[in-house]
C-alpha cells in the first residue's frame, strides 16, 4: 500500500513570516491522514524543520549538489540538507533543468547523493508542450526516468513526480486520461527496471497547476499517489483543501 503524499514546493518564495503557514498546515486534521512535505527555500529550512517538529509535517529541500562537501560556492549538499532537518529533496525540477541546464545524468548523481544522506529523492520528469503535441511525451519521459533514476531506487528512498512543463504555473492541466496513461507508463518502466515489487511501492506524484478545485479529480486517477504542488502550497488556505482531497481519496 503506497502512502499518499502531498508535497509543497515553495520555489524562490517565502520569508520567515511565511513559516506560520507551515504551522497552520500542521494543525489541519487531514494532515495526519496522509504524508505532508513542505519544501521551502534553503534559507528557511532549519527554522521550518524546527516549527514542524512534533507534527506530522516534514520538511524538504529543493535541490542538492552531488558532492557531500567541497569547493562549490553557492551550492548545498545533501548531508547539509539532512543536518538542517530535511527529510527529502526535490531533484530535476523542470525549472532547474531549464534555468541551470541540469541533465538527467546530473539528476541521477544528485539522487544518489540524496539517498546516501538518508533523504528521499523526489525525481521530477515531464515533457514540454511541443513534445506533447508531437506525440513523443511518453518516450521523452521514459528516457528522463531511465537516465535520472539511480539503481538504488526503492520505495523508501525515491518518489517520482510527473510534471508536464506546460502545466506548471499555467493553470492548464492534462486531462485525467493523459495523467493515467503517463503514470501507468511510468509504473511499467519502473517495473521493467527495478522489478514489480519495488515498482509497486514507489509513489508517483502528479504536479502542474494542482488546485483545490481540481485536486479531487486528479487524486481519483489510477496510479496517482499524491501531488507536487507549487503555487497552491504557499498559503495554508489553498494547500489544506488539497490535503483534504488527498486524505478523502483514501
Ligand atoms: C511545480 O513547480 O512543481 C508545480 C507543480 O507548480 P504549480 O503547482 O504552481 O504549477
Amino acid at each position: 500500500m503506497r502512502r499518499k503524499l502531498a508535497a509543497g514546493n515553495w520555489k524562490m518564495n517565502g520569508d520567515r513570516a511565511a513559516l506560520a503557514e507551515i504551522e497552520q498546515v500542521a494543525k489541519a486534521p487531514s494532515a495526519a491522514g496522509v504524508e505532508v512535505l513542505i519544501c521551502p527555500p534553503a534559507t528557511l529550512l532549519a527554522e521550518a524543520a524546527a516549527r514542524a517538529a512534533g507534527t506530522t509535517v516534514t520538511i524538504g529541500g529543493q535541490d542538492c549538489h552531488p558532492a557531500a562537501a567541497g569547493a562549490h560556492t553557492g551550492d548545498i549538499s545533501a548531508p547539509m540538507l539532512a543536518d538542517a532537518g530535511a527529510r527529502a529533496v526535490i531533484l530535476g525540477h523542470s525549472e532547474r533543468r531549464a534555468d541551470h541546464g541540469e541533465t538527467s545524468k546530473l539528476v541521477r548523481h544528485k539522487a544518489e547523493a540524496a539517498q546516501a544522506a538518508g533523504l528521499v529523492a523526489i525525481i521530477c520528469v515531464g515533457e514540454t508542450e511541443a513534445q506533447r503535441d508531437d506525440g513523443t511525451a511518453l518516450d521523452v519521459v521514459a528516457r528522463q526516468l531511465a537516465e535520472s533514476l539511480p539503481d538504488s531506487a526503492g520505495a523508501e528512498n525515491t518518489v517520482l513526480a510527473y510534471e508536464p512543463v506546460w502545466a506548471i504555473g499555467t493553470g492548464r492541466v492534462p486531462d485525467t486520461a493523459q495523467i493515467a496513461e503517463m503514470h501507468s507508463h511510468l509504473r511499467a518502466r519502473l517495473a521493467a527496471r527495478l522489478g514489480t515489487n519495488v515498482a509497486q511501492g514507489i509513489r508517483i506524484l502528479y504536479g502542474g497547476s494542482v488546485k483545490p478545485g481540481n485536486a479531487t479529480e486528479i487524486f481519483a486517477t489510477p496510479n496517482v499517489d499524491g501531488a507536487l504542488v507549487g503555487g497552491a502550497s504557499l498559503k495554508a488556505g489553498d494547500f489544506i483543501p488539497i490535503i483534504d482531497a488527498l486524505a478523502a481519496a483514501g
